[in-house]
């Protein structure tokens, strides 16, 4: 099935039902095929055909879904864009893909008019402000739109390009079939048992590609409402939660620390709604997975791992297993995956040993966009080597111990930089630890230390040292310790170490 024959489906399937929550606004699964459809008559007004490539920057709003879907009718590929993404992050993702149309939130008007990149502009939702005559608004098209013209598309044409966080270098295209996708839905929708009843909340950024593939196709698969909020916001979430009573969300670790700082009146909101909180994206220590299950008085959590590759299936560890494996990402892969260790290139890691996960999934990418040799690199027999290492535990649990590029190798000894990271954070006058290797002629790599100190705070070098001399191998600990005010993250929240490693 191809993403426009799904929105036909869950028309003739469930169309006076919600399909949208927005606000005060609903919309149904009938109005949302009605509204893709114009949308994909103003695309085809524009030129484009089976093939094209539009590129959306979109908060989470009903706008990105129908044009979303509109693309799909209209035989395009989507590349969902950061809207977090400067001008010529967005020029960078604009030209590799080479996107025709370049769709934008009104709200985004500033990006999008310092732009260099060629490709057609619409703004979406929202007229921008100051706008000049030349700028044209989807929604006021949409409606002298004339009808669209069906297209021939296969599942197996490509429907998303999604680039990777850009945590390790520059981000990669990775594209996805209309099955992937779809596939990628299914999982999600299997893993949490999910029905029309359901009612997820898309409070994470609907662009990237957990919330879109594995949840919000989840959603739409099985006919499920999904309440969009424009913005995370840790007052909005749990007022989305509670006023909806939606059922099964899924965000970063932070988005569910956030309200636990910043809502003092966190324990008045009335969760008892929610089935499935969902978190993964970056690794999570013990501890706070630990605070999450006592703080949300909830034993539905679920971690998940997975990567824009897979579309981004891959494991989950599920909530009977919270407290007791609590910060692993589980056993073994999702419905529609498989995985296996690898301590190297032919030998699989037994219990109690580390290695590399490897991935098979049914929502994996085709390969990255015009990239023929990182793609031959990233597999070996059809198996995704994600780059991530994992000590497996005597009962078979996997945990995220750094990714191989992160290793550092001191003098013939593996430093996990996470390890050290975790040590330094747990320094009550540190907030925040990153860790990296600096090659050395004789030592090949040694361990140095960026660390944030908590407010107020100005713990010295020694002080720390003596710190982790009590909790690590001396091979471990950094020799250098550079003090910082913030770290360089990607917009998703994880530290790109390949600039500290720059620097
Ligand atoms: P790039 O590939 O451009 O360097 P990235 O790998 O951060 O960036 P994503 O595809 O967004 O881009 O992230 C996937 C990676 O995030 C995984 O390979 C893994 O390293 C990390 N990750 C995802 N989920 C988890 C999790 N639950 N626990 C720990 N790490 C995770
Ligand atoms: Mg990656």
């Amino acid at each position: 099935m191809t993403l426009a024959e799904l929105l036909d489906l869950n028309h003739r399937k469930f169309g006076d039902e919600t399909a949208l929550i927005y606000g005060e606004k609903r919309i149904t699964f009938r109005e949302l095929k009605e509204l893709s459809e114009k949308s994909a008559a103003v695309f085809q007004s524009m030129g484009v055909k089976k093939g094209s490539r539009i590129s959306i920057m979109s908060f989470n709003t009903p706008s990105f879904v129908y044009a979303f879907f509109g693309a799909f009718k209209a035989g395009a590929a989507v590349i969902p864009i950061n809207h977090k993404l400067m001008a010529p992050e967005v020029d960078y993702i604009l030209n590799h893909s080479q996107s025709e149309l370049f769709l934008y939130d009104g709200a985004l008007a500033g990006v999008a008019s310092a732009l260099e990149s060629r490709s057609k502009q619409i703004a979406i939702n929202s007229l921008p402000e100051a706008a000049g005559s030349q700028v044209k608004l989807l929604e006021t098209i949409m409606e002298s739109a004339g009808p669209y013209s069906p297209v021939d598309v296969s599942a197996h044409d490509t429907a998303e390009i999604l680039y990777t966080s850009g945590t390790t270098g520059k981000p990669k295209g990775c594209v996805h079939s209309h099955a992937n996708v779809i596939m990628a839905g299914i999982t999600g929708a299997l893993t949490m048992k999910m029905d029309k009843n359901d009612r997820l909340l898309m409070a994470m950024p609907i662009w990237h590609s957990s919330p879109l593939n594995n949840w919000f196709m989840a959603a739409q698969y099985v006919g499920a409402s999904t309440v969009l909020l424009r913005e995370y916001h840790p007052v909005h979430f749990l007022e989305a939660v509670m006023n909806e009573k939606t059922t099964v969300y899924f965000g970063a670790p932070i988005s569910y620390l956030a309200p636990l700082q910043m809502v003092s009146n966190f324990d008045d909101y009335d969760l008892s709604s929610m089935r499935c909180w969902i978190y993964g994206g970056g690794p999570i220590s013990a501890e706070h997975a630990k605070l999450l299950t006592a703080k949300y008085k909830s034993d539905k959590f679920y971690q998940v791992y997975g990567m824009t590759e897979s579309g981004p299936t891959g494991t989950t560890l599920f909530p009977d297993e919270q407290v007791e494996k609590a910060g692993s990402i589980g056993k073994t892969a999702l419905p529609g995956a498989d995985l296996k260790v690898m301590k190297s290139d032919k030998q699989e890691a037994a219990r109690g040993e580390t290695g590399e996960i490897w991935l098979k999934a049914a929502s994996m990418m085709e390969g990255y966009l015009d990239n023929p040799e990182a793609t031959k690199a990233a597999f070996a027999d059809n198996w995704y080597k994600t780059g991530d290492l994992v000590r497996i535990d005597e009962d078979g649990y996997m945990f995220i111990i750094d990714r191989t590029k992160d290793m550092i190798v001191t003098g013939g000894e593996n430093v996990y930089s996470k390890e050290v990271e975790d040590a330094l954070t747990a320094h009550s006058q540190i907030s925040d630890a990153a860790v990296i290797g600096k090659p050395h002629p004789e030592w090949g790599e040694t361990v140095v230390a960026y660390y944030i100190p908590t407010p107020d705070k100005d713990p010295s070098a020694d002080d720390i040292k003596d710190f982790l001399s009590r909790r690590l191998a001396k091979y471990k600990i950094p020799r250098e310790f550079h003090k910082k005010e913030e770290l360089p993250r990607t917009p998703t929240g994880k530290v790109m170490k390949y600039m500290l490693r720059e620097k």
